[in-house]
């Protein structure tokens, strides 16, 4: 592995795996934490096979901890996690933690679309309230309980999709904050900056400070001589 490759601007001080087969979530901890002197690996940098785990808990944060405390365990690296989805008001919340799973077990992208449109199909534009959520965990091998940041973006699900960019649920939510475009609609840097993932990434960042701060602590005084 070539650390200038890997490298932010400053010289790392520790280096996270982020606990996801998606490449494009690494990408995005390294573009919102650039700044931070941290190496940001993907678990194929360090691992043969691919990451699975079981999520199996009943909320994001549930869900975030076991796949985090996985890669943790796995590599013996510090690990990131994240888990999101989508809540309705109108479904009572629905789909949630099961939004990648909305239509069927095996679902993809349209289906859980589909699905969601027919759910809200007897549905008035005026309750269509939604938001999307996330919740992020950091794992260390020193430290027993897990670091945790949360973010959230509102809007209201749309009867038809509108956008070609995103993944996932992103052409039917119309983003309360930006004059009700579609996710899918907007530029990546524009969805980093409002999206509940990048909300969430800015939360966990003061902690990631001072993680890297007690670590710095803990090495002590540099040896003079
Ligand atoms: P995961 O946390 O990446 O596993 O995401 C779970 C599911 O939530 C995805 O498969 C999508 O259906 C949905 N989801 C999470 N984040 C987004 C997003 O930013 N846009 C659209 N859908 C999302």
């Amino acid at each position: 592995m070539s650390m200038s490759k890997l490298a932010p601007s400053s010289y790392p001080l520790i280096s996270v795996v982020v606990a996801t087969n998606n490449a494009g979530k690494v990408s995005e901890f390294r573009e919102l934490l650039a700044d931070l002197p941290i190496e940001w690996l993907r678990t194929s940098d360090v691992m043969d096979a691919p990451l699975h785990v079981i999520e199996n808990g009943d909320t994001f944060e549930q869900n975030a901890i076991l796949k985090a405390r996985a890669a943790c365990a796995a590599t013996g690296y510090a690990a990131v996690a994240d888990d999101s989805g989508l809540e309705v008001d109108a479904l009572s919340g629905r789909p949630g933690v099961r939004s990648a799973r909305y239509a069927h077990e095996h679902a993809n992208d349209n289906e859980n679309n589909l699905a969601l449109l027919a759910a809200l199909a007897e549905v008035k534009d005026a309750d269509r309230a939604a938001r999307f959520r996330c919740a992020l965990a950091l794992v260390t091998p020193f430290e027993h309980d897990p670091l945790l940041a949360f973010g959230s973006c509102e809007g209201r699900i749309s009867r038809q999709p509108r956008g070609r960019g995103g993944f996932g649920y992103d052409p039917l939510f119309l983003v309360k904050s930006c004059d009700e475009r579609s996710m899918a609609q907007l530029e990546a840097f524009e969805k980093n900056r409002i999206s509940h993932r990048g909300q969430a990434v800015n939360n966990l960042r003061p902690r990631l400070i001072e993680l890297i701060a007690s670590m710095v602590r803990q090495l002590g005084p540099p040896i003079a001589g």
